[in-house]
């Protein structure tokens, strides 16, 4: 499995496995489903991926989560590589993948959609070029899968599971 953090994908966003004579990239899992969610932090405050990793350690996980995590300035960390199964929508691991960025949350904790102008431009073309390179036809927040198979593995706050990721992510650009 290897490590966990960055630079899974030296060639760019999702450049493992191999392609299909159709142009589709293959790993050695079904991909059907990207989920999007936030890390249900506030705006005002940073935390970094190393931040992260140490949340989902103190979980009992090996490694964070999602496969990407976007900052507020809009970089992309590759953070979990695409062939593992992912630890972030409970019910729907087997076949997604996870990106979240960070944020969720106005600086009184109020569930927003906080993104910065680089957070939407770097989630926007993250997921579409997993979707184009995967085939993935489906794109979602967490908050869209069904309540009774939600969670990410561990306990989490009620709140942030009704609202993660605090934005609309079907009426988003990458649906057009
Ligand atoms: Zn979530």
């Amino acid at each position: 499995m290897g490590n966990c953090i960055e630079n899974h994908h030296s060639g760019g966003f999702g450049s493992s496995g191999s392609t299909g004579g159709d142009g589709v990239r293959r790993v050695k899992r079904k991909l059907t489903l990207i989920v999007i969610h936030c890390t249900a932090t506030r705006s005002n405050i940073d935390f970094t991926h190393t931040d992260l990793l140490r949340v989902h350690r103190a979980r009992g996980m090996r490694c964070i989560g999602y496969h990407f995590y976007i900052r507020k300035d809009g970089y992309i960390h590759s953070t979990r590589p695409l062939e593992m199964v992912g630890a972030h929508a409970r019910g729907y691991n087997a076949e997604s993948i996870g990106i979240a960025y960070e944020g969720g949350l106005s600086p009184l904790g109020v569930p927003t959609d906080t993104r910065t102008q680089k957070q939407k431009y770097s989630l926007r073309a993250l997921v579409r070029t997993l979707k184009k390179d995967y085939g993935i036809g489906r794109v979602c927040g967490h908050r869209d899968l069904s309540p009774d198979r939600n969670g990410n593995g561990v306990v989490e706050q009620i709140e942030w599971l009704k609202q993660c990721p605090c934005f609309d992510v079907a009426r988003d650009e990458w649906c057009s």
